[in-house]
């Protein structure tokens, strides 16, 4: 067998005591092929010599502890669900045990002997373990042995998991070649492979089992970082002095002086960092961060513009059709007044119409495409592209960013982004990007209120106060939380929602925009709420982001506690962008402390970084914005808020390799492992 075979099916492998039954159970279990047998890595470990004492106990840990049986009992439940309640002593405390759907234990438990139990404590009104495991404690001493705890399922208990993967260790360890290049495991001190994966599995002592650890948090992420500046090595290598800016600023300037502002400091110091590397004749790739409101918009067409009169095509890239559509029309009519061709690609274009425009995109007649990500996803030739501008970057993650590089599309990079995150992590999470920050609004910005309403007198002091901004001639959002339609639970629909804007707003004209809607019925609707034809829109996440209509200035987020900070920042940020005073109602009867405490986060600040350090707090790293799409979230061995150190390692150990061996990675190993990843992750 050859290395690659470690990502085929388990199936194509002898393991001696596992039959076609238990390929079916392992799958269950998301084990699929070898490596991901191999790689099922203990959640906990049975560790004798590190009991947990119960009066020490803190609650969501998983533990081991030693106790006893005083009590036990099977309480009636109102769903009639079987339930056992025990009760252990330990000495320093009493915790409460609680199984579900197994009374057979009412007899095989015994009360007055001692046990080891294993499991996860809860804390609710008190601490409790649900569902643990359990042993007889016969007095014996600790064997020494750290015995590892996969998760299991019913189907496929702890003994019988530990003994496939025992001899899977033993048959096919061999298999597991060493995928991190030599120099790398001795300048870092790494544990190698196949005594990392015995570590991890069965400890010697803790002392390797953290090494161990280490080691497997390095060699996840080096596969992911290394793919990915392995890319920006080899463009920036291919295309140092391809380009040839000479520098002309005509426009640019021209289109300065029609503007009704002046940049912000922080917009020019951006551009001209940009510019500065564009000069420089480097293929550049920026990150943009700046909160929502920044003018992130007319940063990137200062950008594009300069490309065009330097004799390049320009892209900008949006998430959804709506935001393509926007940009399309606040910026055309502008451009085109200084002889600039701007054309819209979206999914509707379509046809004779589309084939027409593909030629001219190639002739080179049109200069500036704005679209949806169909434009790099469709086979669109371009005579002379020079830069790409991505807009809301959030949704556009670091594996279509590498996809744009190996099909060889050569341009500077911009991806904008209204989600800010922490300097360091940015450049963790973004590893092929640089950072350049918009760290000020434009002036006269005047603070959104914002509500946190709970109480249903006070929803109806809302719509009488919504009802008198509308009579001043305002316009209102109304965001209905339904994601799903297969997620009914307690949240509103946009027809629900439409409902009861009408009912308590009668006389308006509402809208409602959804995402089965066509994207031109979405369009029209957009079209009539910003040109003030409707007073009203009732819509789902789909104005998430970007959305600008200066003139509506009332926010209502319905069952705002089903939405991630980030989200609702997002959200509220489509309000406050022209000179009325705007307001944010974020609805919601939520008795959970982490909601509310997102709740207070926004009350209490607009500031996009502050909300974000909470969300880290708050949150768990693979919710964090930006992070699904960077790849990272699939880590399992990294937490990318406590493990920045780790990460910032790695990109550096990539980088330095990189440059040592002029963009070759001399290890075939590591090599498939990175095209494993990076296929099945473009695939799936
Ligand atoms: P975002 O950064 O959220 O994408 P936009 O680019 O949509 O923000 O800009 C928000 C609003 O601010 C727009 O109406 C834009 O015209 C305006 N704007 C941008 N820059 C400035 C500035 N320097 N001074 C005043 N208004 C500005
Ligand atoms: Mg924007």
């Amino acid at each position: 067998m050859i290395y690659k075979d470690i990502y085929k099916e388990l199936e194509l492998f002898n393991i001696k005591g596992v039959s076609n039954a238990t390929y079916l159970k392992l799958k269950k279990l998301n084990i699929n092929t070898m490596y991901d047998l191999i790689y099922y890595f203990p959640r906990a470990y049975d560790d004798r010599t590190n009991l947990k004492k119960i009066g020490e106990l803190r609650g969501d840990e998983y533990v081991v502890l030693k106790g006893t049986l005083m009590n036990i009992s099977n309480p009636p439940t109102r769903t009639g669900m079987k339930m056992i309640k025990a009760l252990v002593n330990d000495g320093t405390g009493v915790l409460e045990l609680v199984w579900f759907q197994r009374p057979y234990l009412k007899n095989s438990l015994k009360i007055g002997e001692e046990y080891i139990f294993i499991g996860n404590i809860k804390r609710g009104y008190n601490f409790q373990m649900i569902n643990p495991e359990f042993k007889l404690f016969k007095g014996q001493k600790n064997s020494g042995e750290i015995l590892p705890i996969y998760s299991s399922i019913k189907e496929l208990n702890q003994n019988s998991l530990r003994k496939i993967i025992q001899e899977a260790l033993k048959t096919y360890m061999d298999l597991f070649q060493e995928n991190i290049p030599n120099e790398i495991i001795k300048k870092y001190r790494l544990m190698k492979r196949d005594i990392a994966l015995k570590e991890i599995h069965y400890p010697s002592n803790s002392r390797n089992l953290e090494e161990a650890k280490r080691r497997f948090a390095v060699e996840e992420l080096l596969v992911l970082e290394m793919g990915i500046l392995q890319k920006r090595f080899e463009v920036d290598l291919n295309n140092s002095g391809k380009y040839e800016i000479e520098g002309k600023k005509k426009l640019v300037s021209k289109f300065l002086e029609n503007l009704p502002f002046s940049l912000t400091l922080a917009q020019k110091k951006v551009i001209t960092e940009i510019y500065k590397g564009i000069n420089a004749g480097r293929i550049i790739n920026y990150l943009v961060q700046g909160d929502v409101g920044s003018g992130k918009t007319i940063v990137a067409i200062l950008l594009l513009l300069y490309m065009v009169e330097n004799g390049y095509q320009g892209v900008l890239m949006a998430p959804t059709e709506i935001l393509a559509s926007q940009h399309y029309l606040s910026i055309y009519e502008t451009l085109e007044s200084l002889g600039i061709k701007v054309e819209l690609l979206t999914g509707s274009v379509k046809g004779k119409k589309k084939d027409e425009l593909l030629k001219r995109i190639e002739k080179g007649e049109v200069n500036i495409v704005i679209g949806t990500h169909a434009i790099i996803e469709d086979n669109v030739i371009f005579s002379k592209l020079g830069l790409i501008v991505i807009d809301e970057q959030h949704r556009f993650g670091v594996l279509q960013r590498k996809r744009l590089r190996d099909k060889g599309v050569l341009a500077n990079l911009i991806v904008m982004s209204a989600t800010p995150i922490p300097r360091s992590l940015a450049l963790s999470i973004y590893g092929d990007l640089d950072v350049a920050i918009i760290d000020e609004l434009p002036p006269g910005r005047k603070p959104i209120k914002t509500k946190w309403i709970s109480e249903k007198e006070d929803e109806e002091r809302m719509f009488t106060f919504i009802d008198k901004k509308l009579k001043e001639g305002r316009q209102a959002y109304f965001v209905a939380s339904l994601i799903d339609e297969s997620e009914k639970l307690s949240a509103k629909s946009t027809e629900e929602l439409y409902e009861e804007v009408l009912r308590n707003l009668p006389g308006y004209k509402v809208g409602v925009l959804h995402g089965r809607m066509k994207n031109k019925e979405k369009d029209e609707v957009m079209h009539e709420f910003k040109n003030g034809k409707l007073d009203i829109l009732v819509s789902t996440l789909v104005i998430e982001v970007g959305v600008n209509v200066p003139n509506s200035s009332i926010m209502v987020i319905t069952n705002s506690e089903r939405f991630g900070l980030a989200t609702l920042h997002q959200l509220r940020g489509r309000v406050g962008r022209g000179e009325h005073q705007s307001y944010c109602f974020l609805l919601s009867s939520t008795e959970n402390d982490n909601s509310a405490a997102r709740l207070k986060v926004l009350e209490s600040t607009e500031d996009g970084f502050k909300i974000a350090e909470e969300d880290l707090r708050l949150r768990k790293a693979g919710e964090i914005f930006g992070v699904k799409q960077s790849g990272l979230s699939d880590l399992k061995f990294i937490d990318i808020v406590h493990d920045v150190k780790t990460i910032k390692l790695v990109k550096d150990i990539c980088t330095e390799y990189l440059n040592e061996n002029n963009g070759k990675i001399n290890n075939e190993v590591l090599q498939s492992d990175i095209d494993e990843k990076f296929n099945k992750s473009l695939t799936s």
